[in-house]
């Protein structure tokens, strides 16, 4: 039963995520007692190899090729397919990343595993099978999933198991030489524009949010302020988006983008169900709101009743105090 790590580089970086899904591969392979490797496919100083040493996975299988260098699905399905194959892997875990997302269903028919999708954490064991649980009904409830395949392909829901690093040992690097064949048909990317240098919203560990109750796009001065002194992503909900305040991306939700960061802080939001089947597994929720009868104070962590106008201010002021005095 041994674990195959796809750790993703992210312009020759691991991104938490990936640590992440290391960090889960080693856990499972310590549970089951048994090998785990990762697979890093393109250019990387040493020290990001490092990392995944730190998370306890010291086989590194290699791939340099420059056909890999831009990212395209039936590429990375083939040379990951081809590195379970040729070494016996039976379990392939990623992250959630988009690309993660657009290769695992194909790689999990190419291998004829069986697919976990958004694990939450390690599986319990009933009558010697692995018993896996993942998030259902828009976070509302828990799924139980047992593979009928003794293969299986398992991605981890990013900020659901954590980050360990504190393994140490020796980097074994096995460099895999890879050639495509050329009926490998694939789409080019032309041009790959990046939306902008603040943090990706999907990799945030704080998120600052905003929804009708600001009024107008005018006054997001404040929550960028507040977001750029915490380090956070910026979010909206949809209506927001809709009427265009805020770009489509930023919007969150269940027709939006699905986010688990370690706090999101939500302004004048009300939380209706749709939105809090985006923002529901953050850690800790924070909800400002001037109606003490809206409906996210029921899934905050801290709330404050109160304007947005008044409250986020202050806030900005105690922050920059905090810091000042650091
Ligand atoms: C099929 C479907 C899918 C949907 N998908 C999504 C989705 O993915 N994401 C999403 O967000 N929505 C989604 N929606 C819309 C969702 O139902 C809500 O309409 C939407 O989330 C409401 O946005 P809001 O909270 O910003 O606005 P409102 O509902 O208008 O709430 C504004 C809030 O701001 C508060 N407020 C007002 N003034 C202030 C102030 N000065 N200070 C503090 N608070 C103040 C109000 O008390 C209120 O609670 C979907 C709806 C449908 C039908």
């Amino acid at each position: 039963m041994s674990v195959l790590v796809y750790a993703e580089l992210d312009s020759g970086r691991f991104k938490k995520a990936t640590l992440e899904a290391c960090s889960y591969g080693v856990a499972l392979a310590t549970m089951r007692n048994s090998d785990v490797a990762a697979i890093v496919i393109g250019e990387c100083h040493e020290s990001e190899l490092l990392q995944i040493v730190e998370c306890g996975i010291s086989k590194v299988f290699r791939v340099l090729d420059s056909h890999l260098e831009t990212f395209t699905t039936t590429k990375y399905i083939s040379v990951i397919q081809s590195i379970v194959r040729e070494n016996g892997f039976n379990t392939l875990i990623t992250s959630q990343s988009y690309n993660s997302k657009s290769i695992t269903p194909g790689l999990s028919i190419r291998l004829k595993s069986a697919f976990i999708s958004g694990v939450v954490g390690l599986p319990r064991i009933e009558d010697g099978k692995e018993i896996y649980q993942r998030m259902a009904f828009s976070g509302k409830g828990v799924e139980e999933v047992i593979a009928l395949l003794s293969d299986i392909v398992i991605s981890v829901k990013t900020n659901s198991f954590g980050v360990n690093k504190n393994k140490t040992g020796e980097l074994n690097v096995i460099p895999f030489n890879f050639s495509l064949s050329d009926d490998v048909n694939d789409i080019v990317p032309k041009e790959i524009i990046k939306t902008s240098s603040t943090i990706s919203l999907t990799d945030a560990e704080k998120v600052v949010s905003g929804g009708r109750g600001l009024k107008g796009p005018e006054n997001w001065g404040m929550i960028e302020e507040l977001a750029g002194l915490l380090g956070a992503a910026t979010a909206c909900s949809k209506p927001v988006a809709d009427v265009e305040w805020r770009p489509h991306h930023e919007h969150v939700g269940q027709t939006g983008i699905q986010i688990s960061p370690d706090l999101y802080i939500a302004i004048g939001i009300s939380g209706a169900i749709q939105h809090l089947a985006g923002v529901n597994s953050s850690k800790v929720i924070v909800v400002i709101n001037k109606d003490s009868e809206a409906p996210f104070f029921k899934s905050a962590d801290y709330g404050i009743v109160g304007d947005a106008f008044e409250v986020v201010p202050k806030l900005i002021n105690a922050v920059k105090k905090m810091k000042n005095s650091l």
